[in-house]
């Protein structure tokens, strides 16, 4: 086989074999087959889409791509939760830690950025010496006895997805139905979860746009889970706007820990304490959601979810000092506010944009081996529906120099617009598919 005769065949809009994907996987896993190819496959992919069929071959291949855990003899049953991408989406960082102090274990394989979204790893990764590349014995170890883990699939776990992962980051493939399905369930089944809550993020800020789509990938990420034996809810959450208020990593991970500490912002609280009951739901640690979130609740209250994501940092060589004193995390040279220019009810507070900004302002890379400046981003003060008034603060950026603030400036003031009768809020979530 020729990779050069697969690329082809996408190309020319037929279906490939169960054999040919395989081929193509194991050549991105083991780099046989060079970069260009393996973006060119990805575009044909994004343009011309695949079958279940494919796509749930590719999911296995990718998954089958290094170690597949087996975690049956190590925890009763683990649960893990994917988001699909979005801005400001630092729901893993509090989530875990929550339902992990419930009791159930966690052990979670995450991201890295991925066009203008963030990923969990390049955000935990602000506090020095957190360590994501885990190897298969130090994860199951990690499960076992502390009930938590969060990893990167750099090691051995779908090695495939992270290449490929790296180059659709920069080639413009992210967008692509069959891809984020294969990449999300690969590491979910790669990682040996049986109970699985997907985040499926709908609206401008989203790689999903409207809940027609969105319900598309939902619905093939569960297909793919069952087939694999897995037991797997979506939640269809909003991104047309940020969740919480920070977008940029370590200001995101100040914002978890102060979730943590029960001083969150109100949106991204609520949202976690719904993913988290679902989660406690498909572990079977409760027996209905309303339980589950007294459980949530409670855990989140008592600083027992703060303590857990405690003991994560210890456990992965992260320096705790910064959990307990959040303002060691070091800031962007340039803090400087961006003040109303008319007052009105915000329509708009556009997340596409603020994520774009964002990488613009180095929270996120333009090319892979880019590095991420963990200490900017943007504070983003309102949300659609809220009144503000002339010269109140919009957004807080924390820019690397006066032109970059500048720049997001104009782009920021251009996410938002104003009306002059009541706008509703945005909803949270739109519906749940299983
Ligand atoms: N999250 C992933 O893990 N992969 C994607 O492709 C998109 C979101």
């Amino acid at each position: 086989m020729r990779a050069v005769d697969i690329i082809i065949k996408k190309r020319d809009r037929q279906e490939l074999s169960h054999e040919e994907i395989k081929f193509f996987v194991e050549g991105i896993a083991n780099s046989s087959i060079p970069d260009y190819q393996v973006s060119a496959w990805a575009m044909a992919i994004l343009l011309n889409g695949m079958t279940d069929q494919e796509t749930t071959d590719l999911t296995l291949a990718i998954a089958n791509s290094g170690e597949v855990l087996d975690l049956s003899g190590s925890v009763p049953i683990e649960v893990d939760k994917h988001a699909t991408g979005g801005v400001g989406d630092k729901t893993t960082l509090v989530v875990e830690p929550i339902v992990s102090a419930c009791g159930l274990p966690v052990g979670k394989m995450s991201g890295r950025g991925l066009g203008f979204t963030g990923g969990t790893l390049d955000k935990i990764e602000s506090i020095p010496g957190f360590r994501t590349d885990l190897t298969q014995e130090e994860f199951i170890r990690l499960l076992k006895d502390e009930g938590l883990v969060l990893a990167g699939q750099s090691g051995d776990l779908a090695p495939a997805d992270g290449k490929l992962y790296a180059l659709r980051d920069v080639t413009g493939t992210v967008q692509s139905i069959p891809l984020i399905a294969s990449s999300v369930m690969s590491k979910k089944i790669a990682g040996g979860a049986r109970g699985i809550v997907l985040d499926v993020k709908v609206g401008n800020g989203a790689f999903m746009k409207n809940l027609e789509e969105a319900r598309q990938l939902s619905r093939l990420m569960v297909t793919i889970g069952r087939l694999s034996g897995r037991k797997v809810v979506a939640l269809l959450s909003d991104m047309n706007q940020p969740l919480g208020k920070a977008v940029g990593n370590s200001l995101e991970v100040k914002e978890a820990i102060d979730t943590l500490n029960s001083k969150g912002p109100a949106d991204f609280t609520e949202h976690c304490l719904v993913v988290a009951s679902h989660m406690l739901l498909i572990g079977e640690k409760v027996s209905d959601l309303e339980n589950g979130r007294r459980m949530a609740e409670a855990a989140l209250h008592e600083r027992k979810g703060l303590d857990q994501f405690r003991k994560l940092v210890q456990n992965q060589g992260g320096d705790v000092r910064y959990v307990d004193h959040p303002e060691l995390f070091p800031l962007a040279p340039v803090i400087r506010e961006v003040e109303s220019p008319q007052e009105g009810y915000l329509g708009m507070v556009d997340a596409l944009t603020i994520g774009e900004t964002s990488v613009e302002m180095g929270a996120g890379r333009s090319r892979k081996e880019d590095r991420i400046d963990h200490r900017v981003g943007i504070i983003v003060h309102h949300k659609v529906g809220d009144f503000v008034r002339k010269g109140e603060r919009l957004f807080t950026l924390h820019a690397s120099s006066e032109d970059s603030y500048a720049h997001a400036r104009e782009r920021l003031l251009k996410a938002c617009d104003w009306q002059n009768t009541p706008v509703d809020p945005l909803p949270l979530f739109y519906e749940v598919i299983q």
